[in-house]
């Protein structure tokens, strides 16, 4: 979206060809459409079609619907799967309000390459769906021991335990609220970085039931745990 022209009490907008073609193809849509639109920054904007064509298209821009909220920050760290199932990941964190999510690389990683544009666009389709006017930032991928490295001893995280260590994570999300979730990846960490994570002051050891979740179902049960005991 960008600024076509300011006409003082009317602002028109311009899509670029991809988004064009999304409303003029995809969606089907004629002049004079309602839209709903969200950069991030500014909150929900309604606007009307103006005119469309071939990789183009204009907006009349109307009033704000909703003000920008500032989220409570939400961030998952996960070992990439197999390529249908992180977009899957992305998808369900994006509608379940992560703010951040955090593709973390362990010795059993079986994905070496992301591809962290792919997944931004899942992202923005994802929040676009759920109505969401903000995007997840999704970072680029880290190696487990530097991202914990990094991250601050007073801000505790679910760590998702599949041995049975973890305590019930409903009783963890109510005492901590705590705002990040780690999962680990298909194979499971090594017991070494299993370690590594455990003796970090802040990692809180969750369970998420007798059975072993893949990780993609993991992410979903967890955060749903974490949405609901929330509200957010
Ligand atoms: N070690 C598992 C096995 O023996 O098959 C493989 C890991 S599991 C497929 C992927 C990740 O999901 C785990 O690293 C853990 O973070 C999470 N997970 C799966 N089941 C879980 C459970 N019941 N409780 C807590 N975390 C679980």
């Amino acid at each position: 979206l960008y600024v076509k022209e300011d006409l003082g009490d009317e602002t028109v907008l311009g899509l670029g060809p991809q988004q064009a073609h999304f409303l003029r193809s995809v969606l089907r849509l004629k002049p004079g459409a309602r839209l709903a639109l969200f950069n991030g920054r500014d909150g929900e904007w309604l606007a009307r079609l103006d005119a469309l064509g071939k990789g183009w298209a204009s907006l009349l821009l109307e009033e704000q619907s909703r003000p920008q909220t500032e989220e409570p920050g939400l961030t998952l760290l996960f070992a990439p799967v197999k390529r249908q199932r992180i977009d899957w990941i992305a998808e369900k964190a994006t509608e379940m309000g992560c703010t951040r999510l955090q593709p973390i690389l362990t010795r059993r990683t079986i994905v070496e390459r992301v591809n962290v544009q792919r997944l931004r666009t899942t992202v923005r389709e994802a929040a676009e769906q759920s109505e969401r006017i903000s995007l997840p930032e999704v970072a680029e991928p880290a190696k487990l021991e530097h991202v914990l490295g990094d991250w601050p001893e007073d801000e505790p995280f679910l760590f998702a335990d599949e041995s049975g260590s973890g305590r019930p994570i409903d009783e963890v999300v109510n005492e901590t609220r705590a705002r990040a979730l780690v999962i680990g990846p298909e194979g499971g960490f090594e017991s070494q970085e299993q370690e590594t994570i455990a003796r970090h002051p802040a990692a809180c050891a969750v369970g998420l039931g007798p059975r072993i979740l893949r990780a993609d179902t993991a992410v979903v049960a967890a955060l749903a745990v974490m949405q609901a005991l929330t509200g957010d």
